[in-house]
């Protein structure tokens, strides 16, 4: 039989080398004509990371009245290029699955003639407003700009019409319509939902549930090929603009995709998040957008819509984490054998040479396995909190030797506050033991440690009760193990989530939670809380001359100032485009507060060295003050909005209290 076997192998393998024999083939469905906007995808296929992962892709461009998600779910392709609307779709009843978002931020905005000076302007105005452009819908919602008050005309994707005064506004792709702008010297205006605070992704990479279920394995391979893909086509773009060029689109110019791009890779954000990323919080934000619309139910659920390898990408670190303790656990269980078994033989074999020799060679073992490894094996004894063995690997995790750990008590071990918690702990989880209830529980617990040389250290131990068969005693037998890495990732989580990632800044959500503090305190005190408005004056401006580049450069200089300007105790906060907020905790009166303010129009005023421009900008601010202009955080931001909003109208550049025209 073996025979047989051995001798099928050669061809077997041939079979298996070959690509007609073993490529599977997919089809992805692009949701536009062949552009930039799809680089990874045809450098993926280019640079054979598909191939290498089994697959023969098709990447099938769109026609005006194709639809990615009826292609997906009919089978026709195995995955699509999606929006942000995926979500509706699901809501609909359509089985999608987002597996990666491309572009962290959306290229949706809305241009419009000159003589439109805010969105408001827009009214009365003949504009052209594309199907699925929700996150427009809800922009134009949130300015108070009812659809009946717009007078729509068909989208007809061409820029011309805005050009030639046919239309006074058009929805559009930032990476699409300012070519033709420039190439025609048109000048004109871009609205972004940004601005408002709607911050929809960008393109995204699905699939139906039934290919997931199905092809789990092909799906995994796929998104992480074309992942691949967009990382090559990122850091060679000339190469892909190339491709794109001769290979696949007959449409647009090599000039053209240069342009595309330069708009497009921002938007990747790919310093920032990596390619592929897809934060819970903010799909969250998009369906609680469109539930603000009406377009979606509150709390829609996204269970099932989000692919699992979009967590985070911490599953490998978990994953080795599980086999390393795995590992970790069966060496000390090993290493606690090897352990009392050298004790046994010490005692009763102690005369016979051979006996010794094995002694010898099996304490060898041991040591190398003890001391060669990161993780500490340690055995407590729960009544005199004392060490009865700590393995030599102590020192690299915490600067002592075994020896100075094993002279001192638990308590020195561990931080003055966490000592007193964790000799109760211990005393109960003894009493659960001798209960007999779970002789075999296993304990684990995150402690922060002291290192010798003053700093410390994250460490989990992993415990468990013995009875020592040979002294009665009962035993506290553990493994410890430096986790700092998992712990800053954790943090670094949490602060991304709080923070706004251009200025780092503390975020809508963070500032939220602060002023619910300071008001609570303030109700307690019966002290005061200033809450301020600030609107930069006239940055799309900047934006649109310079670029978003600098635009983003001086966002964050305005915002290192404005902090400069406040105390510890106070929270400066980005909430969206050049909007922040800033609140005072404590403050005596407005006066107090005016003269903050002041302080920061002052330091805005300051000219920005941003290289190679040296810029002067204003700002406008507005006060609302606890108790005197509201009572709760939502009267408070209402009222410090209405004074920014005064602020501008009388010129700009000055600082307004609620209520004092
Ligand atoms: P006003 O004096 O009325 O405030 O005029 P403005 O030009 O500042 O208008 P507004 O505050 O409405 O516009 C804010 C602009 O900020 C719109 C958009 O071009 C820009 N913007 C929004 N988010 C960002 C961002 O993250 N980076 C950059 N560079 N610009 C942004
Ligand atoms: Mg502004």
């Amino acid at each position: 039989m073996m025979q047989v076997f051995l001798r099928w192998l050669p061809l077997l393998a041939c079979l298996m080398a070959s690509p007609a024999f073993a490529l599977e083939k997919v089809t992805l469905q692009l949701k536009w004509t062949h552009a930039f906007q799809f680089a990874g995808y045809y450098a993926a296929q280019q640079q054979g990371y598909y191939r290498d992962a089994g697959l023969e892709v098709n990447i099938v461009e769109a026609a005006p009245d194709t639809d990615p998600v009826r292609e997906v779910l009919e089978g026709k392709a195995q995955f699509g290029v999606g929006t942000s609307s995926l979500l509706l779709e699901r809501a609909a009843g359509k089985p999608v699955v987002a597996l990666a978002v491309i572009f962290q931020q959306s290229p949706y905005v809305i241009y419009a003639r000159t003589d439109i000076r805010s969105p408001n302007d827009l009214k009365g105005r003949r504009m052209m407003l594309e199907p699925q452009s929700d996150e427009l819908l809800a922009y134009l919602k949130k300015e108070n700009i009812p659809l009946e008050s717009l007078e729509q005309i068909a989208h007809s994707f061409d820029p011309q019409d805005m050009i030639h005064g046919r239309i006074d506004a058009i929805s559009g792709y930032i990476s699409n319509q300012p070519y033709y702008f420039a190439q025609a010297r048109f000048p004109y205006q871009t609205f972004s939902p940004r601005s408002a605070g709607i911050d929809f992704y960008g393109d995204n990479l699905f699939t139906a549930e039934a290919e997931l279920k199905d092809r789990p394995e092909r799906v995994k391979a796929f998104r992480a090929a074309s992942l691949r893909g967009w990382q090559y086509a990122k850091e060679h773009r000339d190469e892909v603009i190339g491709l794109i060029a001769s290979r696949y689109s007959k449409q647009h110019t090599r000039d053209y995709l240069r342009f595309e791009s330069d708009q497009m890779i921002p938007l990747l954000q790919p310093n920032l998040i990596e390619i592929g990323y897809m934060n819970p919080n903010r799909w969250r934000h998009i369906a609680d957008t469109y539930a603000d619309i009406g377009l979606l139910p509150r709390n829609f659920s996204l269970q099932g819509f989000l692919y699992d390898a979009s967590k985070p990408d911490l599953t490998w670190f978990y994953r080795a984490l599980l086999v390393a303790l795995l590992l970790t656990a069966l060496i000390g269980a090993v290493a606690l054998y090897i352990l009392r078994i050298n004790r046994r033989l010490q005692r009763s074999l102690s005369e016979l040479s051979a006996a010794q020799q094995a002694l010898a060679k099996s304490e060898k073992h041991y040591r190398l396995l003890v001391e060669n490894m990161r993780d500490v094996v340690w055995i407590l004894d729960p009544n005199t909190l004392r060490f009865r063995y700590v393995s030599p690997s102590v020192e690299r995790l915490r600067g002592y030797s075994a020896e100075e750990v094993m002279r001192e008590p638990l308590d020195t071990g561990l931080t003055p506050e966490y000592a007193a918690t964790m000799k109760r702990q211990i005393q109960l989880n003894m009493a659960e033991f001798l209960s007999g209830n779970d002789p075999d529980k296993v304990y684990v617990e995150e402690i922060r440690q002291p290192r010798k040389d003053g700093s410390s250290v994250w460490t989990e131990a992993i415990a468990r009760f013995y009875r020592n068969e040979e002294t009665g005693q009962v035993e506290i037998h553990g493994v410890t193990r430096d986790i700092s890495e998992r712990k800053a990732a954790q943090e670094e989580i949490q602060h991304m989530a709080m923070h706004d990632l251009l200025t780092g800044l503390p975020n809508r959500m963070l500032l939220n939670d602060r002023l619910q503090q300071a008001l609570v305190a303030a109700r307690r005190d019966e002290g005061r809380v200033a809450l301020m408005f600030l609107d930069l004056d006239k940055f799309k401006q900047i934006n649109d001359t310079l670029g978003h580049d600098v635009g983003d450069q001086l966002l964050q200089q305005a915002a290192a100032r404005m902090q400069e300007c406040v105390r510890e105790s106070d929270t400066v906060a980005r909430i969206g485009g050049d909007e922040f907020i800033v609140l005072l905790r404590a403050v005596v009166d407005a006066h107090d507060a005016m003269v903050v303010a002041e302080k920061i129009r002052a330091a805005l005023n300051r000219p920005f060295e941003l290289m190679p421009h040296k810029l002067a900008i204003s700002c406008s601010i507005g006060i609302a003050l606890y108790p005197e202009h509201g009572n709760d955080g939502i009267e408070l931001s209402k009222h410090a909005d209405i004074a920014m909003y005064q602020a501008k109208e009388h010129g700009r550049d000055n600082v307004r209290l609620f209520g004092h025209e």
